[in-house]
Order: C-alpha cells, then structure tokens, then sequence
C-alpha cells in the first residue's frame, strides 16, 4: 500500500487524533519521511492543535483548511514542471 500526498492530506486529522488505522498510520509516517510538502503540513497542523488545544477549542481557526489546501496547491504546482 502507498499513498500519495491527497490521500496523506484526507486521513491527517485522524492520524493527529489517533484513530486511524495502524497501517494507514505507518503509510503517513513513512510518507512524511520523504515528502516535504505533507511533513511541513504535518508539522503546522500539530502546532495549531496543540496551540488550541489548551484553550479546549477543537475545530480549527475558520477557513484553515481551505488556506492550508490552497498552500499544498501552490507547493504542489511549483514542484512540478
Ligand atoms: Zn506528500
């Protein structure tokens, strides 16, 4: 099983809260591993949980996701040809 970026970008919520399934989990880590763009997501998107988290606010600030799926967009178009 691989997986690609989109698919590192769908399960990542679930891997931060810790349901997900063990195998997807060891895609994601091997994944990070090499790819620059989801480690950086993964990374950022730590950060804010963790930010949050100590204020018990759970959803992420309004229009992250669409920001952080426009960022991996931009990331993504630079990297290729
Ligand atoms: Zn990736």
């Amino acid at each position: 099983m691989r997986i690609d970026c989109k698919e590192a970008w769908d399960a990542l919520s679930a891997y931060l809260d810790g349901e997900i399934d063990p195998v997807l989990r060891a895609e994601i880590e091997r994944h990070v591993q090499f790819c620059e763009v989801c480690s950086a997501v993964l990374d950022s998107t730590r950060n804010i949980l963790y930010l949050t988290a100590d204020d018990r606010v759970f959803e992420l600030p309004g229009g992250f996701r669409e920001r952080l799926h426009a960022h991996i967009d931009e990331m993504l178009q630079q990297d290729s040809p």
